[in-house]
């Protein structure tokens, strides 16, 4: 099933200056743009949208296509709207609305947001439009391309027929074109129930294409409207509204999923009809589409991630295991990591899986010569340098970045008492082992050589210290260090000034690399340890870490200060992920 390693494109180069990886939207788009298909006065030749339903939260799909829209747009020195595509009442609100502009913004990506500092805004809604939809469905219905059918929904969906079989007409289907408009004025002052009456495209109910089987567009719904309150009772269907809100605002490449290839016909056939009527000028919008982002471990139907935050598996939307723009954001990555990430998997018109390891890798990349090193120990141990003076604390340093000496050093000291990790200690050593065991040498980074003396144990055989002695001539950075050629090097931090914090680790929120595919119970595939929450000891400049912070842990991993839970002093650390890509092998 996983192609994994078929997507794992090759990195294109990722400088600003290097031209971005061609595909064949943008071969579209040259051929265009030479033949002048778009030259039209004071319109840029590339107008694409994102176009979101206001009924849930953005996820990491949502992001290619707006990577991919925005960044045509960008590329091509065209423009990119953002429209709310809000036709679908019941299941539509303002909070979606709010949540995904900000999602959208903290990608990186602008639709001329502040009008008032020039230029018009490229934010748009649907619901604008509801006026222009409604003049061109009169137009239909007078044209003798619309009618009003009454048959009822269960005889509607029988004459429909299906794939095998051709459709009935409705015998509906031939009213005049007076009686239809009189119907469907009707429908709209509100005289009618949902669904007593339905008004539907006249085009063929033989058609191979099923979207071609007259399909409706108009359809009854006394629902609340975020936008437009109780002004409406009658709503258009996506088919019908899609291209003609793409039509008013003059987009010329429309990009889409895959899933839309067979409503192009329709998609077609109503531009054109609503162009006949003089309601748009050629030339008018064509639709492309692309193969969906498919993540391994990762669920995107909007269904499944409202189960999991409805039943309490994670603790919102914005929960770090989420796929959801604002969970991804909180687990700690970088709007520039999902950029180079959907830089990096391309777009082309066949389905496959995209490894998650991928999304990490980019945010490495992008974080490595970024994020300020620090020591965290995750599971402390205690070790105790007998031979240290009592009391004495000596002051280290380390560079906040191995690569950038002018960011300075980091500030920190060692005493008698250290955390450090458990892993770091063997009482009985194995081959290859080099770390502390009775008898060996390490270095303590950035500080002394010790060697081992031996450990204290509960009554249960638990180690619960460690102790050694140091040479006080080997300090890191004197001459006398030079002198202790030593195989381990461990991290730790003072017990005096080390500062207690919250660490959560994140794995895989599935076990399964697919568990969305058909036919499996993506609930029973759950990770049991999807988080660890653990009590470590970072050292003491992590007091001043304020929220969203990223840093690299050495040894550990990236990790941000969580947006919600973390606080100055009092610092809650997210790990976005590991160095090294650990998983499944
Ligand atoms: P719904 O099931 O509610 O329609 P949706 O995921 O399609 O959910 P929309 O708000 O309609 O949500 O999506 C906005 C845009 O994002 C659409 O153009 C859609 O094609 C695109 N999109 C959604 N999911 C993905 C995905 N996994 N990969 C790429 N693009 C996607
Ligand atoms: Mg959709």
């Amino acid at each position: 099933m996983s192609n994994d390693n078929k997507n794992k494109a090759t990195a294109p180069a990722t400088s600003d200056t290097a031209a971005p990886a061609s595909n064949f939207l943008r071969a579209i788009i040259d051929n265009d743009n030479a033949a002048g298909t778009y030259h039209r006065d004071g319109m840029p030749n590339v107008i694409t949208r994102f176009p979101p339903e206001p009924n849930g939260y953005l996820h990491i799909g949502h992001a290619k296509s707006i990577c991919l829209n925005f960044g045509l747009a960008r590329d091509y020195a065209g423009r990119c709207h953002l429209r709310f595509d809000d036709t679908n009442p019941e299941k539509e609100d303002q909070e979606y609305v709010d949540t995904i502009i900000d999602s959208v913004k903290w990608l990186g990506f602008d639709w001329n947001d502040s009008p008032e500092q020039g230029g018009a805004s490229h934010l748009y809604y649907a619901s604008d439009y509801f006026d222009t939809f409604y003049a061109i469905a009169e137009y239909l219905i007078n044209a003798g391309y619309a009618y009003v059918d009454s048959q009822s929904a269960e005889d509607m969906a029988a004459n429909r027929g299906d794939f095998s079989r051709p459709g009935v007409n409705s015998p509906f289907r031939d009213r005049t074109a007076a009686e239809s408009l009189d119907l469907f004025r009707r429908m709209k002052a509100g005289e009618f129930q949902g669904g007593e009456h339905i008004l539907r495209a006249k085009i063929d109910m033989a058609s191979p294409n099923m979207n071609m089987r007259d399909p409706a567009i108009y359809r009854i719904r006394h629902a609340h409207h975020h936008r437009t309150g109780d002004k409406w009772c009658i709503y258009p269907m996506y088919d019908y509204a899609h291209p003609l809100e793409d039509a008013i605002e003059n987009i010329t490449h429309s990009i889409c999923t895959l899933e839309f290839q067979d409503h192009r016909p329709f998609y077609d056939w109503i531009i054109a009809r609503a162009a006949e009527g003089g309601f748009f000028k050629q030339p008018v919008p064509r639709q492309y589409e692309f193969a969906r982002l498919n993540l391994t471990y990762v669920v995107t139907s909007k269904r499944k991630l409202r189960q999991l935050v409805e039943q309490n598996i994670v603790s919102g939307w914005d929960d770090p295991r989420m796929p959801t723009i604002v969970g991804i954001r909180r687990r700690g990555y970088t709007p520039e990591s999902i950029q180079l990430f959907c830089e990096r998997i391309g777009v082309t018109r066949s389905d496959g899986w995209i490894d998650y390891s991928t999304l990490e890798g980019c945010l490495r990349e992008d974080l490595d010569p970024k994020a300020a090193r620090a020591t965290a120990v995750l599971r402390p141990l205690k070790l105790i340098i007998d031979n240290f003076p009592e009391n004495e604390n000596v002051a280290c340093t380390a560079p906040v970045h191995p690569h950038h000496p002018e960011r300075g050093n980091r500030e920190f000291t060692i005493g008698k008492e250290l955390w450090i990790e458990q892993e770091d200690f063997m009482e009985e050593s194995v081959k290859g082992y080099f770390r502390l065991f009775p008898g060996n040498k390490v270095r303590l980074r950035y500080g002394y050589v010790v060697e081992c003396t031996g450990c204290d144990k509960d009554e249960n055989g638990n180690v619960i210290a460690v102790h050694c002695n140091y040479f006080a001539d080997s300090k890191s950075g004197t001459e006398g260090s030079a002198n202790y050629k030593v195989k381990g090097n461990i991290h730790w931090v003072n017990a005096a000034d080390a500062l207690e914090a919250e660490v959560r680790l994140y794995d895989r929120l599935f076990t399964d690399a697919n568990p969305d595919a058909g036919g499996k119970d993506f609930m029973a595939l759950l990770n049991p340890n999807a988080l660890e929450i653990v009590k470590a000891y970072v050292e003491p400049g992590m007091k001043d870490v304020t929220p969203d912070t990223r840093l690299q842990f050495e040894r550990h991993g990236y990790f941000v200060a969580d947006r919600v839970d973390s606080a100055v002093g009092k610092p809650v650390f997210n790990r976005v992920t590991t160095l090294k890509d650990s998983w499944g092998k």
